[in-house]
């Protein structure tokens, strides 16, 4: 393919050479002169393992060259990749001045092709730039519409391409990414993407436009997540005479729970007796050794905002008559301590809601008397509250709250107008569906 890659730092540099040396032609574009005389003299304008190598090799063999002519670039290629940077503004909120800029001029240069890239087929532009989601529905494609005076998706072919090379390592990082992440506004856009990248090895991803933008910051976000939580870790540890790599050699062999797709679906607040209890002492034990540790502190507190979503959820269909499915503070346990779902019910109990509940692990368990005492003991303010089948809870409420997977509760749910809200805060096997019908609320979107 002939391919423009716009802007020839770190994430253009790398993509134009690597792209070039898999067999592409490819021409760079930028705005800054130094850059595009240092790679046509066949040197890189960053430093990176290999690149400097890679960049002389493929300049040699005609494969890679640069220009700051956008129109002649637009010309003489099929694909349009994006690579400019995206800084943050003062205030922390995200530059897109380049990413508009270089839009409108590669929409300028197509205008006056009818939207033929090289080769005279549809020209199709790939955001690879890092930009929040609906930068590119909302804010790009009308800039391309405007000034190339046709329809994205139609004329000209648009999709969002986000990369995740590390600084140092990034040469490696293109020929063995972590997934191939292509958001497509239409599906030819995406064929293009993914030709573009053939023979690459890792997963391919083909999703809407702006959850390819989201991936990217979840992504960040999660690094940055896990950066601070194993320094806040760290620091504890030091003050606790821990040795902390020790710990963490330990905690990244266990492939089965910390390091996984567990505890990362999005979904209801967590509970239950260790979560909240460990990461109390833990900063409780940091603040009486002096260690600041902002993030594990703000743990919980983000889970209580959670858990507050879902009050609002409930406040916001303006009905008082309530019913509750789950209790326990997971599905598959009648274990109710610092259950979220209790906290839930007692939060909406005291607001004066009208509640039912039912979590038939419960109702067995106090049957059978395992909970009895606790249920007695600690919340005989909810157990008058506990029904023990579903549809005496359906008959009586006006909204539903599901907390659960209990396949007797899903099979019971009604559809549609004219039945109770289902507020749903664990992503129901059929939320796609019921998404579309009046009277569904999920927290878990
Ligand atoms: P960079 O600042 O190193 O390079 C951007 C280049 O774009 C500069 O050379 C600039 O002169 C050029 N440019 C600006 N306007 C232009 C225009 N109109 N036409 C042509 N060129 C133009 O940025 P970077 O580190 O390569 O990051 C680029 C994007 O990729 C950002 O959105 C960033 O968030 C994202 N990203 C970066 C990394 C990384 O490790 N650096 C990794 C993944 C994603």
């Amino acid at each position: 393919m002939r391919v423009s890659v716009f802007g020839l730092g770190y994430v253009g540099c790398v993509s134009a050479a690597c792209l070039a040396d898999m067999g592409h032609e490819v021409v760079g574009v930028d705005v800054n002169q130094v850059k595009v005389d240092l790679v046509n003299d066949g040197r890189a304008p960053v430093v990176e393992e290999r690149i400097g190598e890679l960049v002389a090799e493929v300049v040699g063999s005609g494969a890679l060259r640069a220009t700051d002519d956008v129109r002649e670039a637009v010309m003489n290629s099929e694909v349009s990749l994006v690579c400019v940077g995206t800084p943050s503004e003062p205030n922390g909120s995200l530059c897109t001045t380049y990413l508009e800029r270089v839009t409108e001029q590669i929409g300028a240069a197509l205008a006056e092709r009818g939207g033929r890239g090289g080769r005279g087929g549809r020209h199709t532009v790939v955001f690879r730039s890092t930009m929040l989601p609906g930068t590119c529905l909302d804010l790009l494609v009308p800039i391309l519409e405007k000034s190339f005076g046709g329809t994205a998706g139609v004329d000209v072919g648009v999709a969002v391409n986000p990369e995740f090379l590390r600084e140092g390592t990034s040469v490696r990082d293109f020929s063995d990414p972590p997934k191939t992440v292509i958001g497509e506004l239409d599906p030819a856009s995406g064929d293009v993407v993914a030709a573009l990248y053939d023979g690459l090895p890792g997963e391919v991803f083909r999703v809407p436009v702006p959850t390819a933008e989201a991936i990217k910051y979840a992504d960040n976000a999660f690094h940055g997540l896990k950066i601070g939580f194993a320094n806040e870790l760290g620091a504890v540890c030091q003050a606790l005479g821990v040795d902390s790599h020790q710990v963490m050699d330990v905690f990244l062999a266990d492939r089965k729970l910390n390091i996984s797709p567990a505890y990362l679906r999005p979904g209801f607040a967590f509970g239950g007796s260790c979560l909240p209890k460990d990461l109390r002492s833990l900063v409780y034990a940091a603040q009486r050794a002096d260690v600041s540790v902002p993030i594990l502190a703000h743990v919980l507190p983000s889970n209580e905002e959670h858990l507050q979503r879902a009050i609002e959820l409930v406040e916001r269909t303006g009905r008082r008559k309530v019913g509750l499915f789950g209790l326990s503070f997971k599905p598959g346990t009648d274990d109710l301590r610092e259950s979220p779902l209790v906290e839930l019910a007692e939060r909406l109990f005291g607001k004066g809601y009208d509640l039912r509940i039912h979590d038939a692990n419960v109702s067995l368990s106090r049957l059978l008397g395992a909970n009895r005492e606790y249920i007695e003991t600690r919340l005989p303010h909810l157990a008058q509250l506990l029904a023990d089948s579903v549809d005496e809870v359906l008959e009586h409420a006006e909204v539903v709250l599901v907390g659960t997977k209990d396949p007797a509760v899903l099979s019971a749910l009604p559809h549609g107008a004219g039945g109770p809200v289902i507020v749903d805060l664990v992503r129901l096997p059929d939320a796609e569906a019921r998404r579309a019908e009046p009277g569904y609320v999920g927290l878990a979107w």
